[in-house]
């Protein structure tokens, strides 16, 4: 799974918990990251912080992050191709929330949805949990 910022990051407050939760996909799970400068149009997931002007929506004052999928792997699959993940800067106060949120986030990218009985970082809400579940490891080896 490849992913980019489009618009350049803090490298110490943002950069470094992505690349982390990124890393940690690679170490619990078959799959294998791949940081890619400049994002392409084949990128799978381009990082966002809400307060980008690129990123006009906002993503709510009370939600931490965000997952959208722009391109399945098939029009008839549920599992994800390429997506945008977006931050919101203001909730997300320490370096662990920040990286739990990535996990969270970067999990939905790969296809997991909320699994609040399975524990890890795809519970809802606030957590310092950086890692995914067994459950949650053994549905992303299946998907990919
Ligand atoms: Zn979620």
């Amino acid at each position: 799974m490849d992913y980019c910022t489009p618009y350049a990051w803090d490298p110490t407050v943002w950069g470094a918990p992505f690349v982390a939760a990124m890393m940690n996909l690679d170490s619990q799970t078959d799959m294998y990251d791949t940081y890619m400068a400049p994002c392409t149009s084949q990128t799978d997931i381009g990082g966002y912080l809400d307060t980008s002007p690129e990123y006009p929506n906002g993503i709510g004052a009370t939600t931490r992050g965000l997952f959208l999928c722009t391109k399945k792997v098939a029009s008839n699959s549920t599992t994800c191709d390429q997506g945008l993940l977006v931050v919101n800067t203001s909730l997300l106060t320490s370096y662990e929330q920040r990286q739990k949120t990535f996990c969270h986030e970067i999990g939905h990218a790969a296809g997991l949805t909320h699994g609040s009985t399975y524990g890890g970082c795809m519970v809802s809400g606030s957590s310092t949990n950086v890692t995914y579940s067994a459950h949650h490891v053994a549905h992303i080896n299946a998907n990919y």
